[in-house]
């Protein structure tokens, strides 16, 4: 049997996204992931879903596993030649204990490589906006491990250096033994007024700062009831904080949103208001299927040569049609003599992206704007082809009948709405915590409110901040007795985004 590998990867700090690339790519291959607490959960997603995922947490010191157990499931998988991910929270070789990992399966003879990862320190300085070192304030920083005075009789920590000279200090696993430490430093000489800084689930959404000083910190971490994972920044930087924050300044920050798109659609969406600030909550409405019978779509793509025009509407327009084509065993050259008009820049971009340059866009997305921008063109007898979704409205079919065009509309997929919420994003409305839902197309809306029933959905979003991407959708909102408190001038994410940030700014 040939002899696996075993990858140490740095998961970072808890931010999914500052995982390193090699890192994923490890990932990737995984046939084992052997995961901690404080590696994000989210990073699982990169691994095949066939991996076998186990957890190997550790809460607070309380291990689930000890070491020894870890170090022996590594080894074992190793040697059944599987290929193992180990994936640590933040650096693997810092007070992370791959060190030891690594010296047994150096023992066994498994080979192994490590992926470094952003360590804690490093991710709460820069979410916390606190230099570790600056030139004109401090030229070293040292890590610590909190937890060393525990227990033991003499300190092999050299508290004398670490408290003089201003150095930057910053202790791992360092609250329960807070007062502790801080302590110490004033004991060896660090003035009391040093300020502090507490940094909880750093670069994540929960992430929390406390500031204080060396004489007063741990009388706030009590008071506030402040829990571990922290990390401690004890030196002069961190009083820089106060012009370099700017991970909890953001706009959006404090802000939470749902999102109700089709689950394939929200990531974008989501990640554009994550990245303002916001806490988003997911709740599809929208599930794309494909349509009851591909007749007529499939009737129209054996006639392409015979269309002036396609119309796309969408994005999804545009896959499932170009799907079909596939399936024809055709591409994009089917379309050589058929002009095409994209609805919007993100379906123009669909289009770009397999090669085709769109030859109308129209500047007004709504299908009232289609109809304006064909307006100018001569439509007498031509042929004009758009695949829609089931639920679409007549406007642009009518409105292109009306001048002159004849138009085939066959369905090319439809919108199912899923049966129920996700449990966090119920929870929240339960609870009143959400401030603001998303509807981002009137099916979007129509769907919430057969999911929940409409007195329901009028009920549970009582205080809540509607956002609607456009006069369409505002409309069908209204219909179902909301009132739209926020709509873009231009109908598109990016927009919407812009107009959440200056109504919640
Ligand atoms: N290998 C890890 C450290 C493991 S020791 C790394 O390189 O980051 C565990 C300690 O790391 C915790 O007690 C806490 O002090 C710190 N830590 C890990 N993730 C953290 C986070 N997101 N925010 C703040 N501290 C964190």
């Amino acid at each position: 049997m040939s002899s696996g590998i075993v990858y140490l990867v740095g998961a970072g700090p808890g931010d999914p996204t500052l995982i390193t690339l090699r890192g994923v790519e490890c990932l990737r291959k995984a046939e084992v992931v052997v995961y901690d607490y404080l590696a994000n959960e989210q990073l699982l997603t990169h691994a095949p879903e066939g991996a076998e995922r186990i957890y190997a947490g550790k809460v607070g010191g309380r291990h689930n596993q000890g070491q020894e157990e870890i170090n022996n499931l590594l080894v074992e998988k190793g040697l059944a030649g599987k290929v193992v991910v180990r994936l640590k929270g933040g650096d693997p070789f810092v007070f992370g204990r791959g060190g030891e990992e690594c010296e047994a399966l150096a023992d066994a003879g498994i080979p192994f490589e490590v992926v470094p990862g952003v360590t804690a320190a490093v991710g709460a300085s820069a979410y916390a906006g606190i230099p570790l070192t600056h030139r004109d304030v401090t030229p070293s920083v040292a890590f610590v491990t909190g937890q060393e005075g525990k227990g033991k009789e003499e300190s092999t920590i050299d508290w004398n250096r670490l408290s003089l000279g201003g150095g930057t200090v910053v202790f791992y696993m360092g609250i329960t033994t807070l007062r502790h430490n801080m302590l110490r430093l004033i004991e060896h000489g660090r003035s009391p007024a040093t300020p502090v800084a507490l940094v909880r689930w750093a670069t994540t959404e929960r992430q929390q700062v406390l500031v204080g000083t060396l004489a007063d910190i741990a009388d706030q971490a009590e008071t506030s009831s402040f829990k571990p994972p922290a990390v401690t920044i004890v030196g002069e930087v961190v009083s820089l904080r106060k012009k370099l924050r700017w991970f909890d300044t953001r706009v959006l920050c404090d802000t939470s949103i749902i999102v109700t798109r089709s689950a394939e659609q929200s990531g974008e969406f989501s990640t554009k208001l994550t990245m303002a600030g916001a806490t988003v909550l997911e709740c599809p409405t929208i599930r794309l299927v494909k349509p009851e019978s591909w007749q007529l779509l499939d009737l129209a793509i054996r006639e392409l040569a015979n269309y002036d025009w396609l119309i796309l509407t969408s994005v999804n327009g545009v896959r499932y049609f170009f799907d079909r084509l596939d399936f024809h065993g055709l591409d994009a050259r089917a379309l050589a003599g058929c002009k095409i008009c994209a609805v919007g820049p993100r379906t123009a971009e669909e289009i770009r992206s397999r090669g085709i340059k769109p030859d109308l866009i129209p500047t007004d997305y709504k299908a009232e704007g289609v109809i304006d921008e064909f307006s100018r063109l001569d439509l007498r007898n031509a042929r004009i082809l758009y695949p829609r979704a089931d639920k679409a409205r007549d406007v642009i079919p009518q409105g292109l009948q009306q001048r002159g065009a004849q138009v085939d509309s066959p369905v090319a997929y439809r919108n199912v709405f899923p049966e129920r919420l996700p449990p966090e994003t119920l929870f929240a409305l339960e609870k009143r915590s959400v401030d603001c839902i998303t509807f981002t197309s009137s099916s979007t809306v129509q769907n919430l409110a057969a999911m929940l029933g409409e007195e329901m959905m009028l009920d549970m979003l009582k205080g809540v901040t509607v956002a609607s991407i456009g006069p369409i959708t505002s409309q069908s909102c209204r219909d179902l007795g909301l009132k739209v408190d926020i709509e873009p001038e231009t109908h598109t994410l990016e927009a919407l985004v812009a107009a959440l940030e200056k109504h919640f700014g």
